[in-house]
């Protein structure tokens, strides 16, 4: 029978404890990470929320009882333990604890099928069934803690810059873009879909409040399987009223680098995380410098295609880099076209990281006219877009924004290859559970 939680609570976190505090009774609470020796002494390590707690029960200096209990954990097992803080040259933070009591919440059985302290686990299907449990290993501790640095920084920058948190319709009725992988859902009698960005909302919203933020999931059937590719991820969206491409440029860089900021500040269980110097001006390259680069690295660059990984990697490119002026046919109908030198161009760009697509963003077309003359190029029925055309009539403000994938941004900053492990439970053409 597993023991009661009861009134009892813990009285410090491991991060509490020092020898400041030597000779105090304290309680703590966590899983076990690993229990050592046998016989006459064991060593027990506790993770909590924050760190490892060491344990040293040895016979005469503990009661026998609470010896035994210990020497017989398992891994994972959940435990509350109440001794005395004591000093040791070898223990982190310079203590463990010599046990009086002991409660174990949740006695671990089976041996589970990778150790808490695991830094790898060759397959990930086997972490993911079990995602819960694989969250808990130090590497992922750390990812989820800086994902939670940064978008707390990043939200107090918003917050800063006076922008107004909004949260726009997941279900909606027609593509955002047309034709993108949307998932199609049933809604009542009819049909619907996730929504794959708030554009067009955040768009109209510019109209009221000017300078908007959301950070929510977006949806997208992406077929491929790719370790850059989520069906459902997070991001960052920002829209804003009175100004172009440029100032949006301008804040993706202060996000990106009040993000790493955060995290660099952050202790890890597993150290310090290596995160990439942010430069004060992050460069930027026109889409036609990125033609000459490839071009001179001896990669075939034909304008109007995208920039695949690949022929970034040839190229060499590395850290944060703006590509502004991208061509303007694949854009979005809703990106403001522009000119550039005798090519039609689109006051556009992407954040990259290497050859990792973090932000896309541009200008926006605020006129109406222009807005369905661009429809009609890209082969959309402006009339299922009515129900956003129609308040263009009523004095929509020049505007620009972008969104930034969260995920993709905690790939870079944490220096994490897969995105599935800087996100909690992954969604992707293969998993729908846990
Ligand atoms: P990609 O070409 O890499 O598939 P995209 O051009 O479809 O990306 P956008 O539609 O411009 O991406 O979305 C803006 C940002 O949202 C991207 O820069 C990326 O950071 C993030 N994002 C888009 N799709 C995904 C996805 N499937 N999984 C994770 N993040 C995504």
């Amino acid at each position: 029978m597993p023991d009661e939680l009861g009134s009892q609570r813990r009285t410090h976190y491991s991060t509490d404890l020092s020898p400041a505090i030597a000779g105090q009774t304290v309680t703590v609470m966590g899983w076990v990470l690993a229990v050592r020796g046998h016989g006459a002494i064991s060593f027990l390590t506790i993770r909590d929320k924050r760190g490892d707690i060491q344990v040293v029960a040895k016979s005469g200096a503990c009661d026998d009882g609470v010896r035994q209990r210990i020497a017989a954990l398992k891994p994972h097992s959940v435990v509350a333990m109440t001794g005395k803080v004591q000093p040791s040259e070898k223990a982190a933070r310079g203590v463990e604890i010599v046990p009086d009591a002991i409660r174990v919440f949740s006695e671990v059985a089976k041996i589970a099928p990778f150790e808490p302290m695991a830094k790898t686990v060759k397959n990930i299907d086997t972490r993911l069934e079990i995602r819960a449990v694989d969250l808990r290993r130090g590497v992922l501790q750390d990812i989820v803690n800086a994902r939670n640095m940064a978008l707390r920084a990043i939200r107090d920058y918003f917050a800063e810059s006076d922008f107004v948190e909004v949260h726009t319709p997941k279900l909606i009725s027609s593509a955002t873009e047309g034709g993108a992988a949307l998932f199609s859902i049933f809604y009542y009698k009819s049909q619907a879909f996730l929504a794959q960005s708030p554009q067009l909302y955040k768009e109209q919203l510019t109209m009221g409040f000017e300078k908007v933020f959301e950070i929510a999931p977006i949806f997208r059937a992406e077929s491929s399987r790719t370790p850059r590719h989520l069906s459902e991820a997070i991001s960052i969206d920002l829209e804003e009223a009175f100004v172009d491409y440029n100032d949006i440029m301008d804040r993706v860089g202060r996000i990106v680098t009040v993000a790493a900021d955060a995290i660099r500040k952050y202790d890890g269980l597993d150290g310090k995380l290596d995160v990439p110097e942010i430069p004060a001006e992050i460069p930027r390259y026109s889409y036609a410098e990125m033609m000459e680069k490839l071009e001179s690295a001896g990669v075939p660059a034909k304008w109007g295609t995208d920039l695949y990984p690949s022929a970034l990697q040839k190229a060499g490119m590395a850290g944060f880099y703006f590509v502004y002026d991208w061509p303007l046919g694949p854009k979005p109908f809703y990106v403001k076209p522009a000119v550039s030198g005798d090519k039609k161009t689109s006051e556009s760009f992407d954040l990259m990281y290497g050859d990792l697509e973090i932000s896309s963003g541009s200008t926006r077309i605020a006129d109406r006219a222009e807005l369905e003359s661009r429809m009609k190029q890209k082969g959309l029925p402006a009339e299922k877009f009515d129900y956003h055309l129609r308040v263009f009539d009523y004095g929509m403000p020049p505007h620009a924004g972008c969104g930034i994938g969260l995920e993709r941004l905690l790939m870079a900053l944490t220096g994490t290859p897969d995105i599935k492990d800087t996100t909690f439970y992954p969604r992707d053409i293969d998993r729908l559970t846990p």
